[in-house]
């Protein structure tokens, strides 16, 4: 999630966000990413599922913008998906594989696996093949793009 957390600060820095209550969420987020150190900690489930619902927030805020959260709260993320429905339409949730070469989560509509010794399940990310950049490539951005399989570094 830091990852969306950081491209969320770029927006409020460029006065994208214009909810106040919003902009001082994401601030707040970023505080505690920092003091974290980018972990999690797994006693605080409640505070994790206001990250979830604040993305949310931020993606319903900015639907110009396509935001890609890759994760491995099955648990919340299922729990978001049973209390509200659907992800915002340009917010690609994408539940990763918890293992090297394991199968995709299943029950979710975007997964990310990590392959090593297997083959690549669904789509390969070629950023290994240009230079570790994703250049023009958006299949993670992309629901149509049910797995995407990632080379282990
Ligand atoms: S957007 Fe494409 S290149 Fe970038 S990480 Fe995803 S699959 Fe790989």
């Amino acid at each position: 999630m830091d990852f969306i957390i950081q491209k969320s600060l770029k927006l409020v820095e460029s006065g994208l966000v214009p909810d106040q209550a919003i902009r001082a969420a994401i601030r707040a987020l970023s505080k505690k990413r920092l003091i974290q150190e980018g972990r999690y900690d797994p006693e605080q489930g409640a505070q994790r599922y206001m990250d979830v619902l604040n993305i949310v927030k931020i993606a319903e805020q900015c639907p110009e913008v396509s935001f890609w959260l890759p994760t491995r709260e099955k648990g919340l993320i299922n729990q978001y998906v049973r209390s509200f429905g659907d992800f915002p339409s340009n917010l690609t949730v994408r539940v990763s594989a918890a293992m090297v070469d394991s199968a995709a989560p299943a029950g979710f509509l975007n997964t990310s696996t990590v392959h090593k010794d297997r083959d690549a399940q669904g789509y390969e990310c070629p950023a290994q093949k240009q230079g570790n950049k994703c250049q023009d490539c958006r299949a993670c951005w992309s629901r149509d793009v049910h797995n995407v399989s990632y080379h282990q570094h």
